[in-house]
């Protein structure tokens, strides 16, 4: 019957499954909230050339998903992409209006699509959901540890057990060059049997080897040098740092030396989380790092960062998985019916008047018989039914409790206050 589809890659998220996804919407601002996280919300498209300077121009996200777009004239063809993830576009509005001159750290939140041009399969969608969380302006190693709690917080008040955080330092500008050159010669006396894919890596990126997908590649990175083996000095100070607040905190980490971020404006920590059973490619839940030289590179003074990016999508599946519930539709408190549809506007006006004192309301407005009205909003769900009659003109109508089965007479003035009292005993009932 349709002739139109959601775009590959792209679902609608119908009124039955929205519930759960306002729950999690409702759990993030609140965290960010009780962290002192303050909401910003950026362009869903900005210049490409931010993500392609900010992201860089050799990694999958720029190099093949950006999704860019095309305006159908003007001099802007091609200049816009769509974002695929927040921090590049946090950052840019941090520098264009002047948050380094407010205290430090500044922490940003926010939480929207992001949008990859990806081949789409369970759990990666062409436009999918993060909760993003950035602090901006603070060196660590204590906010960290703070940060990486707080994205497992999220998990865990969500309702999802046994996820961890995997973790990592990829070192800064001073030994990440040693440790680069140590892996290449690691792995050019196998360039020959390398996938053409990782053997123009080893060129350009050779960190992004170990964080190959390919599975050829799985016994060759399990016996790379690690990063960790090769910290300078401060970096290893800062991550034993890290992972001591961590051990504070009670949060449960794996140590994961092939976790990188294969970008230059990436340093030190850098983490991911993962339920435990569930460890494949598209399962990530979450994953973050700080970004020492991002703000440098986009402009601005030397400032470091940290920041994460939690998929909803992900963990919507995941709750799923674990066998949560989803939260299901709200249910009208009361629907108003009545047999005589020419007290159509009492109807709407008692429904107008209940939904000002807070409740959730609809009048019948189909002239039906009242036994279909009655049926519709029992299927409906709601608690009760306002039932207009002759005693309409006593001020008088019937709350029925569609539940129980029971009703009685109670005086229209009083309504709000009736109802208020019968649903707590419900609530108490139940
Ligand atoms: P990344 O910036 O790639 O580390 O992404 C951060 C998080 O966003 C991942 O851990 C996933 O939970 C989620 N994510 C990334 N790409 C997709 C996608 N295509 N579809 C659904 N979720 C995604």
């Amino acid at each position: 019957m349709a002739t139109f589809r959601a775009p590959r890659g792209t679902r609608d998220l119908l009124p039955a499954e929205r519930p759960t996804w306002q729950r999690l919407e409702t759990l993030a601002a609140d965290l960010a909230r009780r962290y002192g996280y303050r909401q910003i919300e950026t362009p869903i498209f900005e210049e490409s050339a931010l993500f392609e300077r900010g992201i860089g121009d050799v990694t999958d996200v720029v190099e093949k998903e950006l999704f860019r777009v095309l305006p159908s004239r003007g001099e802007e063809r091609e200049r816009w992409a769509l974002r695929p993830e927040p921090t590049a576009g946090i950052v840019r509005a941090y520098l264009q209006h002047g948050m380094h001159t407010l205290q430090q750290p500044v922490r940003l939140t926010l939480l929207g699509p992001m949008f990859r041009y990806d081949r789409p399969q369970a759990g990666r969608y062409r436009q999918f959901w993060q909760f993003d969380v950035e602090a901006i302006g603070d060196p660590g190693p204590a906010i960290d540890a703070e940060i990486i709690e707080l994205a497992h917080r999220f998990y865990t008040e969500a309702g999802l057990t046994a996820v961890s955080a995997r973790l990592n330092s990829i070192g800064d500008a001073i030994c990440r060059p040693g440790y680069l050159a140590t892996l290449r010669a690691y792995f050019e006396p196998h360039a020959a049997e390398l996938p053409e894919e990782e053997r123009e890596r080893l060129a350009t990126n050779p960190m992004r080897l170990l964080d190959s997908k390919d599975p050829r590649m799985a016994a060759l990175v399990a016996a790379a040098p690690r990063i960790t083996d090769h910290l300078c000095a401060p970096c290893a100070e800062h991550f034993d740092a890290v992972r001591r607040h961590l051990d504070t905190l009670e949060v449960p980490t794996v140590l994961e030396p092939a976790l990188v971020r294969g970008l230059d404006y990436y340093s030190r920590t850098c983490f991911e989380f993962y339920r435990e059973g569930a460890e494949g490619q598209q399962q990530a839940l979450g994953g973050g790092g700080r970004y020492d030289g991002l703000v440098e590179l986009l402009g601005g003074r030397p400032t470091p960062a940290i920041g994460f990016g939690l998929g909803l999508d992900r963990v919507v599946l995941a709750l799923a998985a674990q066998g949560v519930a989803s939260v299901p539709m709200e249910r009208p408190a009361a629907v108003i019916v009545g047999a005589d549809p020419a007290d159509t506007p009492t109807r709407l006006r008692i429904a107008t008047n209940l939904r000002a004192a807070g409740f959730s309301a609809r009048a019948d407005l189909a002239e039906r018989k009242l036994a279909r009205q009655l049926e519709g909003a029992a299927r409906e769900g709601a608690h009760f039914a306002v039932i207009l009659g002759d005693e309409l003109a006593g001020g008088q109508v019937q709350l029925r409790d569609l539940e129980a089965g029971t009703q009685r007479l109670v005086n229209l003035a009083d309504l709000p206050r009736e109802l208020s009292r019968a649903q707590r005993q419900h609530h108490h009932g139940a």
